[in-house]
């Protein structure tokens, strides 16, 4: 995949009814402050094209990014920051619930979690949901720039082991600033798409 083009085309609201995309979808979940609005700008070559998260948790959306007129990279609204109300929470788990569930078009759901800390049990329960709706899950282990390649053996057994990762379940380390997993991530997203 070379990115030429992303436009936000769809934005989805608790109530909004999901678009019918008609194209391939990859959606990217993972907690508030996780790296992800960065993991996107850093796919797509921008600066800002998804938000990144000032406030947490205000944008509780989904998000359709068209990419070069041929996929959709969905932007699942982050989860698990901690002054969230229970309403809040509870509206954020139907919304994803029924994203996962009502989407024919979805290919694949990246699941990012942070590589210096051990998965929380909001991440366990996506990877869970992921699975249950018969979907690929391919994770990404954000801010790989911040541990030492020493390290890096050590923090995917750690998150594999915790998710409970099927094996020939890809692990990506992925790091915003050096764009390091940027290559594997596409790869990735290609070998997909030609099924
Ligand atoms: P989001 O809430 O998941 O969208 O997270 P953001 O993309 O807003 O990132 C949260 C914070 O982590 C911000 O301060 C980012 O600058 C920082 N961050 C995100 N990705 C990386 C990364 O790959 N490396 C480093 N060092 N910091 C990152």
């Amino acid at each position: 995949l070379h990115i030429q083009e992303s436009v936000l085309e769809f934005v989805c609201g608790v109530k909004s009814a999901l678009p019918e995309s008609g194209k391939p979808e990859f959606a990217f979940a993972g907690k508030s402050n996780v790296g992800k609005s960065s993991l996107l700008n850093a796919l797509v070559n921008r600066k800002a094209l998804a938000r990144t998260s000032a406030q947490p948790g205000k944008t509780q959306t989904i998000n359709f990014y068209r990419v070069n007129g041929l996929v959709y990279f969905v932007d699942l609204p982050g989860y698990g920051y901690a002054n969230a109300s229970e309403e809040a929470k509870a509206a954020w788990g139907r919304m994803i619930e029924r994203y996962l569930h009502q989407s024919p078009q979805l290919c694949a759901v990246f699941l990012l979690v942070d590589i210096r800390h051990e998965p929380s049990a909001n991440d366990c329960l996506m990877y869970d949901w992921i699975v249950e709706q018969g979907l690929k899950p391919l994770i990404v282990a954000t801010k790989a720039d911040k541990i030492k390649r020493s390290q890096l053996k050590a923090r995917e057994k750690l998150i594999r082991e915790k998710l409970g990762c099927a094996e020939g379940v890809p692990l990506i380390p992925f790091s915003s600033e050096t764009k390091q997993g940027r290559e594997e991530l596409f790869h990735l997203v290609d070998e997909l798409l030609r099924g």
